[in-house]
């Protein structure tokens, strides 16, 4: 929603998807694709030369997907295996083929097929909907195929700039140059989804859902701030106050932040990052977290056929094990289903997948899976003279956890439990008579709270981590691990907005873990505030009534101002 004042910048509001912020000149990306020109490509030869033109196109498509995979930064690579496996994906390729059999062309083939398999996937919404850009991606780059063109990436800024787009798919957002663009504004997007993700792989500051049609009011070529950490786009804004904020913002802002993590007056809390491989803990070393707070191992392995072996897995755990030395690591077993499916795991189609078998559920059908995973977690450690901590997903019940805990001690692991259900909210104390630690996931937690789709657009102000009842319930479990004194950290992506972060550890949270990139913000955030003062930010967030209320009552204190800004010390 835009607003303004007589004498006021415009500012654009939308969802903080990327931390830091910054300031140049707007430059728009073409509107929404729609697969280049009818009819392009060679003219329509007999149905089997035609089936077989799309065969190639299609292979081709996903060779190029996975080459770029190749050369992507930490968690970008798997998501974009996920899309080239879209590209060969059987049931597209047995659509296109029923169509051409009927006489089309296979480049408008190719088109009617995905064009139905996007409304399919857009009216099932959730994961399905998140990934219709990569469906659109697969398409246009199929048809580039089918047409003989080359794939030459996104059109990029040719000086230092900031990208305007109705959506990016994220295969073209790994490929942005860092030099080139300074920042991204999406009209469409979530926090969640595999394009944030990316950039904030790519350190990019990112501002999503700012809503279809806002992004025309800005000039191309006018000056624009993003504030990835706020939300917001504030077109022609004050220069002065823009580079105060530029610099605010600044990963380390407050004094070159080197960890470790703790309040100015001496409280530990511990900073660990969220990882999915060894190229992501060797960032999250770089970046001084103190080991890892999510390890979420299914990520490696989205676009695969076949379960990996148990040599592949403890192959790729020892790895991350080894770059940790020795500092805490937390795998998170794998989160299969919902926003992450996998393959090979055998999860069936749902109406409700979010609700279906997802996480450790999916164990009720297979166990083999998870017990195979916990073996190579176990062969892992053992090599590598580590002990792994373990967690499981989408835990909801007593019996779960304590099932699972069993499982990983009788295997040398250190047990816990993901806090991402209401009700092991409610239950965290009896949970923690069986597991080791809690770690509080608020993406998934805000979602099934406030029943509403992380991934929806719509709904992001009901999945705002700032909701006062999303809090209560960190609030719940944290005590609860106060009680028992046993510890409880957040892993969501609520743990990387500096502000937030001061919140949760006043809410009696003993750790944070967030994306690499985020970590030296939120420890020089918490090196200049007291606990005292971290606990009166809470107390005010809790008391409020909306998201807005709780960040403003939070800034009130932790900045001493009723608008969040970014004071320098
Ligand atoms: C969460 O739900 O907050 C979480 C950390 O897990 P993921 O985002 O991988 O579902
Ligand atoms: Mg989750």
């Amino acid at each position: 929603m835009p607003s303004t004042a007589p004498g006021r910048p415009l500012v654009l509001t939308g969802r903080a998807a990327a931390p830091g912020a910054a300031v140049g000149p707007a430059v728009r990306l073409p509107a929404a694709r729609d697969g280049g020109p009818a009819g392009a490509g060679a003219p329509a030869a007999d149905a089997a030369t035609e089936v077989l033109r799309f065969g190639a196109a299609a292979a081709e498509a996903a060779r190029l997907l996975s080459a770029r995979a190749a050369q992507a930064p930490g968690e970008a690579g798997p998501l974009l295996r996920a899309t080239a496996a879209l590209a060969v994906d059987p049931a597209l390729h047995d659509a296109v083929a029923a169509r051409i059999g009927a006489g089309e062309p296979a480049p408008a083939a190719t088109r009617s097929a995905v064009q139905e398999l996007v409304e399919r996937f857009a009216a099932a919404g959730g994961p399905a909907a998140e990934r219709v850009a990569e469906l659109l991606d697969v398409r246009d780059r199929i048809l580039a195929g089918l047409a003989g063109r080359r794939d030459d990436g996104p059109v990029q800024p040719d000086h230092p700039s900031v990208l305007l787009a109705d959506d990016l798919a994220p295969s073209e957002a790994v490929l942005l140059d860092p030099a080139r663009v300074l920042a991204l504004a999406l009209a469409g997007g979530t926090p969640t989804g595999h394009t944030a993700l990316i950039a904030r792989e790519l350190g990019l500051p990112c501002v999503v859902g700012l809503g279809v049609g806002e992004l025309d009011a800005v000039p191309t070529g006018s000056t624009v701030l993003v504030d990835g950490g706020q939300g917001t786009v504030t077109v022609d804004p004050d220069v002065d106050d823009a580079h105060a904020r530029v610099s605010a913002a600044r990963p380390g802002a407050g004094g070159g932040w080197a960890g470790p993590g703790r309040t100015r007056d001496g409280r530990t809390v511990p900073l660990l990052a969220n990882v999915q491989d060894a190229a992501g803990a060797r960032a999250a070393v770089a970046a001084h977290a103190e080991g890892v707070g999510l390890y979420r191992t299914e990520l490696a392995f989205l676009g695969r056929g076949e379960e990996p072996s148990v040599e592949e897995q403890a192959a790729a755990y020892a790895e991350v094990l080894e770059v940790m030395a020795g500092r805490t690591v937390v795998l998170r077993t794998l989160d299969a289903g919902a926003d992450k499916p996998l393959r090979f795991s055998d999860l069936r189609e749902e109406a409700n997948p979010a609700l279906g078998v997802r996480g450790l559920r999916a164990a009720r059908r297979d166990a083999g899976v998870l017990e195979r995973q916990l073996d190579a977690i176990a062969a892992a450690g053992r090599r590598t003279g580590a002990t792994p901590w373990v967690m499981a997903p989408m835990v909801a019940t007593v019996p779960e956890a304590a099932a699972f805990a069993t499982a990983a001690r009788d295997r040398g692991l250190v047990p816990g439990a993901m806090v991402e259900v209401p009700s092991a909210a409610l239950h965290a104390e009896r949970l923690l008579a069986h597991v080791d630690f809690l770690s509080v996931g608020t993406n998934d937690l805000a979602q099934y709270a406030l029943a509403a789709d992380r991934l929806s657009a719509d709904l992001a102000d009901l999945t705002d981590p700032w909701q006062p009842a999303l809090l209560e319930l960190v609030a719940l479990t944290a005590a609860a691990g106060a009680r028992v004194g046993k510890p409880v950290g957040v892993c969501g992506e609520a743990a990387a907005d500096p502000l937030l972060a001061c919140v949760l550890v006043g809410l009696g949270v003993t750790s944070l873990s967030c994306a690499p990139s985020a970590v030296a913000a939120v420890g020089a955030r918490l090196g200049r505030t007291d606990l005292a003062d971290c606990r009166r930010a809470a107390q005010g967030a809790l008391a409020a009534d909306d998201p807005d209320g709780a960040r403003a009552a939070a800034a009130a204190v932790l900045d001493g101002t009723g608008e969040q800004t970014h004071p320098e010390e």
